[in-house]
């Protein structure tokens, strides 16, 4: 008789890595940024959008980070303008207003 193991409770989950703190997580704990070539950066909630894609985690000091830094411009390979920051800093609001909630 064949023993019965108990099924692995979690299932392959794929992993991303955030483009500033280098942790990796599930994707859906992550955030993907397409930088399209003239479009401002745009927050991929599909993960279906063309372009040069990046990824972030829900943590609001990376948004900040990546806001006043570099590692985004890195992992997308491009200068992000005024604009693609504002996003960046919405977004974390965004997510800082979420952590009080919680
Ligand atoms: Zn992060």
């Amino acid at each position: 008789m064949a023993k019965k193991r108990a099924a692995p409770r979690r299932k392959h989950v794929p992993m991303r890595t955030c483009a500033v703190c280098r942790e990796t997580r599930p994707k859906r704990e992550l955030t993907r940024l397409v930088r399209a070539p003239d479009e401002p950066l745009q927050l991929d909630s599909t993960g279906k959008l063309a372009g040069r894609g990046a990824y972030l985690c829900d943590e609001p000091d990376c948004w900040h980070r990546a806001a006043q830094g570099k590692a985004l411009d890195k992992a997308l390979k491009v200068e992000l303008g005024e604009a693609d920051r504002a996003v960046l800093r919405a977004r974390a609001a965004e997510l800082e207003t979420r952590e009080m909630d919680a």
